[in-house]
């Protein structure tokens, strides 16, 4: 076990730590020899080499993490693979590409979300806007930065495609919440009500947005 830093100071006694990198750090008094600091590490042995496990494991996970994408609520695992397709590949698991260049990567997710957000998202707008006779006017998909959907006063819906990484009942419940406001302009209790009548339970998506919208739009 050979030590990543040795700071030799004013103080009195040896001491051993091991910081976030899992790398092993030495405090010693500026007299102590280079054997003595051997003989010191020797005998913490142990508790070295099981700190050492404990915080690289953790640094894998986090690893592991920064590698999984979020899709209607799952994390997937992004493989990098040598195929013909220059685009992402989703197959139910794992997303495939064929690049480890992070901005590459970012650009071709967008694009795979934007296009899965139109497939699923659409269709469910004006599901949701003919079965309660809602009028709408244009529907725009588009990223935003503070919003995840809009309706002006000529009924033009934005919508921001990022919630496809959220949980369907989440993207249901932006789509009633933006399509309920050709009726009422405002969050007031009827818009509300509205809203609970469309969707009974749509607090609870609410909330899951408050809390983890964050994560959409941290790619
Ligand atoms: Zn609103």
């Amino acid at each position: 076990m050979t030590p990543h830093k040795i700071i030799k100071s004013n103080r009195r006694t040896l001491s051993i730590s091991v910081n976030d990198n899992a790398e092993l750090i030495v405090r010693a008094p500026k007299r102590v020899s280079n054997d003595q600091i051997k003989e010191f590490i020797t005998e913490k042995a142990n508790w070295i080499s099981n700190k050492q496990t404990l915080i690289r494991a953790r640094l894998n996970d986090v690893k592991k993490e920064q590698k999984m994408h979020l899709y209607l609520g799952d994390l997937f695992p992004i493989k990098i693979a040598q195929t013909e397709d220059r685009e992402i590949i989703f197959n139910g698991k794992e997303f495939i590409t064929t690049t480890q260049n992070k901005d590459a990567l970012n650009l071709s997710l967008k694009s795979w979300y934007k296009k899965k957000f139109k497939e699923v998202a659409i269709p469910r707008l004006f599901y949701f806007a003919n079965k309660h006779n809602l009028k709408i006017n244009q529907v725009r998909v588009k990223e935003q930065k503070t919003l995840w959907g809009s309706c002006s006063s000529k009924n033009n819906i934005n919508l921001n495609y990022l919630l496809i990484m959220a949980p369907l009942k989440v993207i249901d419940y932006v789509i009633i919440h933006e399509l309920v406001h050709t009726i009422h302009k405002n969050h007031s209790a009827n818009f509300w009500k509205s809203v609970e009548s469309i969707m009974p339970n749509y607090d609870d998506a609410r909330h899951w947005l408050k809390e983890n919208g964050y994560k959409l739009r941290n790619l």
